[in-house]
C-alpha cells in the first residue's frame, strides 16, 4: 500500500476484528483517518485496487455489522471533532464528526454553556458508541419511550459515496421512491449499517433539558405482576401533570440473577445494594418535568405499582443528575452482564456469538407479548433472559448456548421465532441491525431487507461498502 495512512493488518489490531457480538472477522489493512480529505485519499487508492471497505465506529455493535469480512477496515474513532453549533428560532443543531463517542458528545454539550441546557435524545445506553455508529444503526436509547425514533434527531449528514463524491444531505430536501413509498434521502442512509456510504459529518437536533428528572425502580415478586404494571402504563393513560414518563424498561428475574452473579466484575456497581432474591422482575422508569409534576406522577405510579403487588417502600427512587446516572449505570449493567456471559461462553467455544431478539410489537399489550415469548421458549433448553423497552413491547430475548450443538439449536430457534413474530405483528430488526450475525436468520422477503437491496443498487451497485452485511 502506498498511502502512509493505510496499515497492513497484524496482531496489534486484533481487537478491531470483533465487536460486542463476539463475531470475529478479518481484514487485509486498516486506517484511522482524521479528516474527510484523508478518507477520500485512502478510498481513492483502495478503489483503484478494487478493495472493499468496512466502516467501523466504537465496536459496541451487537450484530457484527462493523466487523470486516476481508478487504479494508476504516476505523472512524480518530475523526471526532465538534464542528459547529447553531440556534435558530428555538432549533438547536450541533454538527460533529462521526467518530465522536457519546461520552464526548455529553461533555461537548455540557461545555456549550448558554442559558438553555441541551441534550440529544437518542443516547443508546452504551456510551462508548460513536455518533456515526448510532446513525448507521439508528440505535435507540431508553428515552425512545418519550422521544421516539432516533432518525428524527439527525438533521443532516455529509456522506462519501463509493465513487468518492461527497453529498450534503439535509432532511426534507431530497426524496426517493422505493417500492412505491416516499423516503427522505437522509432516512435512507440512517440505519443502513454503512452499506451505502460513509458519514463524514452529522448534524444532530438537540432538545432543551427538563427542569428535573427522577428515576424509580419497582421490584415485583412475580413476572406476571410486572407485566400487569407494564400493561397499565400502555393501556391506562397517565393523568396530565407537569411531568412525563421518559423511560420505561423491563428486566426479568433471569437478567437480575445474571447481574447479581457477575456484580463483582463491574466495579461501578460496588455501591449498588443487592437485590432481594425473592424478586422476579423489575420495571425501571424515568420521569422528567417540573418538580411538583414529577412528585404527583411518582405518587400515581407508586399507587399503580402497589396495586400490582410491588411494595413502594422497597422501590429505589432517586433524583439529581449524579444519583440518576448511578441508577442508569445499573440499568446499563444488564446488557453488559449479558454480553459478559456470552463472552465467557465464546472463550470456551469460539463459534458462540450473541443471540438476541430485537423485535417490537406495536399495538399489543405487554403481557400478551410476554405470554407469546413464554410459549415460544417452552421447549428450548439453553438458558435465556429478557429485558428491554416496554414501549412498543420491544424487549430483547437473549439465549445462552454453552456448546456448538446448543449454538446451532439456538440459531434454528432464532430463524423460527423471527418468522413466528412476523405472523404475530412484529417488526423483527428494530434497533440493533442485522449485520453479519443475524443475516442468516432473516426471512429473505423481509420488507426492510428488500428496501436495502433496492438502495444498494442505487448507491453501491458494485458492493464497495461493508461486504457481508445484511445479505
Ligand atoms: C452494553 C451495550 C448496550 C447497548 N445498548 C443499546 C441500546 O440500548 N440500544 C441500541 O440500539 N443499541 C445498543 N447497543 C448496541 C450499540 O451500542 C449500537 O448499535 C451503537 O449504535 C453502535 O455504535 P458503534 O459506534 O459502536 O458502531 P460499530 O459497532 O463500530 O458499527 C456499527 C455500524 O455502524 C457503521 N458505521 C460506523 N461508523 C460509520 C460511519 N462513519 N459511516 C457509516 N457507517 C458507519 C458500521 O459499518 C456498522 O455497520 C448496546 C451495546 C452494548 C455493548
Amino acid at each position: 500500500m502506498n498511502n502512509r495512512r493505510i496499515f497492513s493488518m497484524d496482531e496489534t489490531y486484533a481487537e478491531y476484528v470483533r465487536d460486542e457480538s463476539q463475531f470475529t472477522g478479518e481484514a487485509k489493512s486498516i486506517s484511522f483517518p482524521r479528516s474527510e480529505e484523508e478518507i477520500r485519499s485512502i478510498l481513492r487508492e483502495l478503489r483503484e485496487q478494487g478493495i472493499p471497505v468496512t466502516a467501523q465506529g466504537g465496536k459496541t455493535g451487537i450484530v457484527g455489522s462493523g466487523v470486516p469480512r476481508g478487504g479494508h477496515l476504516m476505523s472512524m474513532t480518530d475523526f471526532s471533532q465538534v464542528l459547529d453549533f447553531s440556534e435558530t428560532d428555538g432549533k438547536y443543531l450541533l454538527t460533529v464528526e462521526p467518530g465522536l463517542r457519546l461520552t464526548e458528545l455529553k461533555q461537548a454539550l455540557a461545555r456549550l454553556g448558554g442559558p438553555v441546557r441541551l441534550f440529544w435524545p437518542p443516547e443508546p445506553t452504551e456510551t462508548s458508541a460513536t455518533v456515526g455508529g448510532v446513525a448507521a444503526t439508528a440505535a435507540c436509547g431508553i428515552g425512545v419511550y418519550a422521544y421516539g425514533d432516533t432518525k428524527q434527531y439527525f438533521e443532516a449528514a455529509r456522506v462519501i459515496l463509493a465513487d468518492g463524491t461527497v453529498r450534503e444531505i439535509r432532511r426534507g430536501e431530497h426524496f426517493l421512491t422505493i417500492d412505491g413509498q416516499r423516503l427522505d434521502e437522509l432516512d435512507a442512509f440512517l440505519g443502513s449499517e454503512g452499506m451505502l456510504g460513509i458519514f463524514s459529518a452529522l448534524t444532530l437536533r438537540l432538545l432543551p433539558c427538563t427542569a428535573e428528572q427522577w428515576g424509580i425502580a419497582f421490584f415485583f415478586k412475580t413476572e406476571s405482576e410486572a407485566w400487569a404494571f407494564a400493561d397499565g402504563l400502555q393501556g391506562n393513560p397517565l393523568p396530565p401533570v407537569a411531568a412525563k414518563v421518559t423511560a420505561a424498561e423491563y428486566i426479568d428475574g433471569e437478567s437480575i440473577r445474571l447481574l447479581e452473579e457477575r456484580k463483582e466484575l463491574l466495579s461501578k456497581l460496588n455501591n449498588v445494594p443487592p437485590i432481594d432474591p425473592d424478586f422476579d422482575a423489575m420495571v425501571y422508569l424515568e420521569i422528567a418535568g417540573e418538580e411538583s409534576g414529577i412528585e404527583s406522577m411518582a405518587e400515581i405510579l407508586m399507587e399503580r405499582a402497589l396495586q400490582c403487588g410491588s411494595d413502594p417502600d422497597r422501590a429505589w427512587a432517586v433524583s439529581g443528575e449524579k444519583e440518576l446516572e448511578a441508577l442508569r449505570t445499573f440499568r446499563h449493567a444488564v446488557p453488559e452482564t449479558v454480553n459478559l456471559a456470552v463472552e465467557e461462553n465464546h472463550r470456551n467455544h469460539p463459534e458462540i456469538t450473541k443471540l438476541s431478539t430485537d423485535i417490537s410489537f406495536p399495538g399489543k399489550m405487554f403481557s400478551q407479548v410476554m405470554d407469546w415469548y413464554a410459549e415460544c421458549l417452552r421447549d428450548l433448553n439453553p438458558a435465556h433472559c429478557i429485558f428491554g423497552h416496554i414501549g412498543e413491547n420491544h424487549v430483547h430475548c437473549n439465549l445462552f448456548p454453552e456448546n456448538l450443538s446448543e449454538q446451532e439449536q439456538c440459531e434454528a430457534w432464532m430463524r423460527w421465532v423471527l418468522r413466528e413474530a412476523r405472523g404475530f405483528g412484529g417488526c423483527i430488526a428494530r434497533e440493533n441491525g442485522i449485520g453479519k450475525v443475524k443475516r442468516s436468520w432473516m426471512p429473505k422477503d423481509d420488507a426492510e431487507l428488500m428496501r436495502m437491496h433496492a438502495l444498494k443498487k442505487i448507491y453501491d451497485p458494485e458492493g464497495f461498502w461493508n461486504p457481508g452485511n445484511m445479505f
